[in-house]
């Protein structure tokens, strides 16, 4: 008896701690517009609101705050009554898989589910409405930060909806790059199969001078990098768009909502209320956090307030997609040429397609399509030497490129992510990179948060990790940036000279890399700030081993890593970092555990002087047990 009697102890004490999953919700009802705290939703106190017909029991609250509960999306009808409906309910823009067009309403609606709620008798319309639409956590912007973030929280199980004011991809040329770390980035989020086919291996970056003769390079070149892709792949932004598309799509947690534009975002309560506009006319919705993927003119960083670091870096380009049927003969990577006011870029980005860019003087605006074009044509011709190449300009846009940082990434709820808290200048590639890096620190933070299993403390770490890695990727981009446009013979030549030197100390060509991918920075993890010096590779990211599958196709380590945290020890792990690892709720891994991997798992393991570490969710280490 006494042994049934504790067992139920542990039951009860399980139960307890069992988080609740999207457990923190607004009840937004007239009259009762408190918050409701995950202890209140732990004893399933749903909403003790008579406006709402509930008096206890989450299985009777509004439909539209079950809907928050269950992570389902709401609609409304133009009557004001809540739809309450999962991914495709009617309104909700599902987006396209990778071949699919853009369409609004493909879904199908959900006979019966219309409710009337007690909110409706309120009198103030608006009020109304917010208790209708509120979602846990809305994302600003179907860029491929917004999509990647939606994804990736789709896959720690945290549903979302996506507000994007255009529809369709967006077609201007853009990215042409991605290194090996956000090819894993969109691994995890489920887009990289799709993508594969759009990806044209390349081998890094060489500065030239006007005559084509190199003056330093850098070189990405390895088909297997630390994360278990390509060092450096060229593509076009729209196939990357398309591909996280098709990823979100996949996702029924993600509801997508294009012709919708943001119009400000506000705070009060600690949740925040966003105006938007869309064929529906004006509406009014809630959330608990607000992800800002909405580019470099975004609202909700002017709703976090205060000044962005502005690096002064201002110039004028016009980007130019070009299309061959010839072979143009070209080093596979990117050429940066370093001729003053006549500097240029140019590169390879897929079988028949090549990107050039050039820069125009600060007052050139850019004239307009045509005259562009017919400009950009002669100008491409003239750096290829030949007057007769068989090429198509397929499109151009000017841009002023700028180089900015974000003072503050998150005020209460809000948060900014890619360009709408960091402009890079495109000289490295890292703008939309980084954007995915950012993606991929937040997502997990938030979904433990929102899950209970862990502090709110968490969500601070994401700027202080990722602003380090942003502002040097930043300042490398100007530097090549301002290299590349300096002027005068003599000081043109003093800098080349320099570049020559510099590119001939053994290890200068890989060193570029080292510089913009540092350690992530001081964390908010107490278990990460204690093991701080025990090792080198806590604040590092754990490679990704591959080998081929039983069909030859390439197979990857992180398939067996998962979404979680992870215990990975070559034999029994230190009682310690276990614990630890239990409080995390860690999955336990042995190097043996990576089947054909597992030897050069065990190699890195070694060769780090480590016998266990704990891995983030994001792949990041953040403890670690020396080899005694
Ligand atoms: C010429 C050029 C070359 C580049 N080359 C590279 C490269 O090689 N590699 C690289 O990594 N990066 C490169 N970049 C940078 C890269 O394109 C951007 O960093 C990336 O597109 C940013 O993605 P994002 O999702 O953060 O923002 P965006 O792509 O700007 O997406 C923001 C989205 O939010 C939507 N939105 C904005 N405001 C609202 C609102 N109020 N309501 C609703 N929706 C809203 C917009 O419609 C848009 O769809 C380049 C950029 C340029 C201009």
């Amino acid at each position: 008896m006494g042994g049934g009697s504790s067992r139920t102890r542990r039951q009860l004490r399980r139960d307890r701690v069992r988080p609740v999953r999207h457990a923190v919700a607004p009840c937004r009802c007239p009259g009762h517009q408190r918050w409701l705290g995950r202890s209140a939703l732990r004893s399933a106190a749903w909403c003790s609101h008579r406006g709402c017909g509930v008096d206890g029991g989450q299985e009777r609250g509004c439909r539209a705050d079950r809907a928050v509960r269950h992570g389902n999306s709401v609609a409304l009808d133009p009557a004001g009554r809540h739809q309450a409906g999962g991914a495709d309910s009617v309104g909700r823009s599902r987006l396209p898989g990778p071949r699919g067009g853009a369409g609004e309403g493909t879904g199908r609606a959900r006979r019966g589910a219309w409710h009337q709620c007690g909110a409706e008798q309120a009198a103030e319309a608006h009020l109304r409405i917010a208790c209708a639409v509120s979602s846990q956590v809305v994302i600003v912007g179907a860029g491929p930060t917004g999509l990647t973030a939606a994804a990736l929280l789709a896959r720690y199980g945290i549903p979302s909806t996506i507000l994007e004011r255009r529809r369709g991809v967006y077609p201007l040329p853009r990215a042409v790059h991605i290194d090996d770390e956000v090819h894993r980035i969109l691994q995890v989020a489920g887009a990289a199969d799709d993508f594969g086919p759009h990806g044209r291996p390349a081998e890094g970056m060489r500065l030239v001078d006007a005559r084509m003769r190199v003056l330093m390079r850098f070189a990405r070149s390895s088909p297997n990098g630390h994360h278990g892709w390509r060092e450096s792949t060229m593509f076009d932004q729209p196939d990357l768009e398309r591909a996280l598309r098709g990823a979100v799509s996949r996702q029924r947690a993600v509801t997508v909502r294009e012709g919708v534009d943001v119009e400000s975002v506000e705070v009060g309560d600690g949740m925040a209320t966003l105006q938007v506009r869309g064929a529906r006319g004006p509406e009014v919705l809630t959330a608990q956090f607000v992800l800002g993927c909405d580019g470099a003119s975004s609202v909700v960083a002017s709703a976090i307030g205060q000044q962005a670091y502005d690096l002064g870096f201002r110039q004028r380009w016009l980007v130019v997609d070009v299309r061959s049927a010839a072979d143009l003969q070209m080093w596979p990577g990117v050429h940066q040429v370093c001729a003053g006011a006549q500097a240029s870029t140019f590169m390879r980005i897929g079988e028949d397609r090549y990107r050039w860019e050039f820069r125009l003087s600060d007052s050139d605006t850019g004239a307009g399509d045509d005259a562009d074009e017919e400009w950009a044509l002669r100008a491409v011709r003239a750096q290829l030497g030949d007057a007769d190449t068989d090429i198509q300009i397929l499109r151009t846009a000017s841009y002023r490129h700028a180089a900015r940082v974000a003072r503050h990434w998150r005020s209460g709820p809000l948060f900014v992510l890619g360009d709408a808290a960091h402009l890079t200048p495109p000289f490295i590639g890292q703008g939309l990179g980084a954007g995915q890096r950012d993606a991929m620190n937040l997502a997990w933070k938030l979904a433990a948060v929102i899950d209970g299993r862990a502090d709110e403390r968490l969500l601070h770490t994401y700027e202080s990790e990722r602003k380090p890695h942003v502002v040097r990727s930043v300042l490398a981009a100007t530097l090549v940036g301002t290299l590349m446009s300096v002027r005068g013979t003599a000081v043109q030549a003093a800098v080349h000279t320099a570049m020559r030197v510099v590119d001939s100390v053994p290890g200068a060509a890989s060193a570029g890399p080292a510089f913009i991918y540092p350690r992530v920075g001081r964390s908010g993890l107490r278990l990460r700030e204690r093991a701080r010096r025990q090792s080198r590779i806590v604040g590092r990211s754990v490679p990704q081993f591959t080998s081929a599958d039983e069909q030859g196709g390439p197979w990857r380590s992180d398939e067996i890593l998962g979404c979680g945290y992870v215990l990975l020890s070559d034999g029994r792990p230190d009682t310690g970092l276990a614990r630890r690892a239990r409080a995390v709720r860690a999955r336990q891994l042995d190097v043996g555990d990576f089947g054909s991997t597992a030897p050069a798992m065990r190699r890195w393991l070694h060769t780090n002087g480590a016998r266990a570490v704990l891995i983030r969710p994001d792949r990041v280490v953040c403890a670690a047990v020396p080899i005694a």
